[in-house]
């Protein structure tokens, strides 16, 4: 678990990357940072409502497109079609559980996955998805399977 982050420490990572910090932006960003569930955009909405009444879906769609162009999320697309958010945007792998829909973070520490077919390519972003059943899943699968 990561230690919770100031609305502060917020509107500082924000400055630092050159976005104003808005209310709206602290409060997005700050709740990718303490919710590590890589939500949608209706997640967000729906827990930053309670907050900021006054708050847009557009306005959320526009602050996660300014934090995405910084670099400070990431956009991750689910098997479904469906785009996630990740307040980390450090190298990390996702697992996707095709049964729920859950998408945990994996820890990704091979520095030398790259290394054949890359000659001469630029890259400029990574992305690594592992796809199957999460452990709940699995689980409720064998127990059906053990009925049928
Ligand atoms: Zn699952
Ligand atoms: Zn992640």
């Amino acid at each position: 678990m990561q230690p919770a982050i100031t609305t502060g420490e917020t509107g500082d990572r924000l400055r630092a990357k050159g976005i104003k910090p808005s209310v709206i932006r602290i409060k997005v960003l700050q709740y990718l940072l303490e919710n590590r569930v890589h939500p949608a955009v209706d997640t967000i909405y729906r827990a930053l409502l309670k907050e900021i009444p006054t708050l847009s879906k557009t306005s959320i769609y526009n602050t996660l497109k300014a934090l995405n162009s910084k670099g400070m999320i990431m956009e991750i697309m689910t098997p479904g079609g469906e785009i996630r958010y990740d307040g980390y945007p450090a190298r990390h792998a996702h697992f996707m559980c095709l049964k729920c829909g859950a998408i945990k973070d994996v820890s990704l520490s091979c520095a030398t996955c790259l290394t054949h077919g890359t000659e001469g390519l630029k890259v400029t972003e990574e992305a690594v998805y592992l796809k199957g059943y999460c452990k709940k899943c699995s689980e409720k699968l064998k127990i059906s399977n053990r009925k049928s």
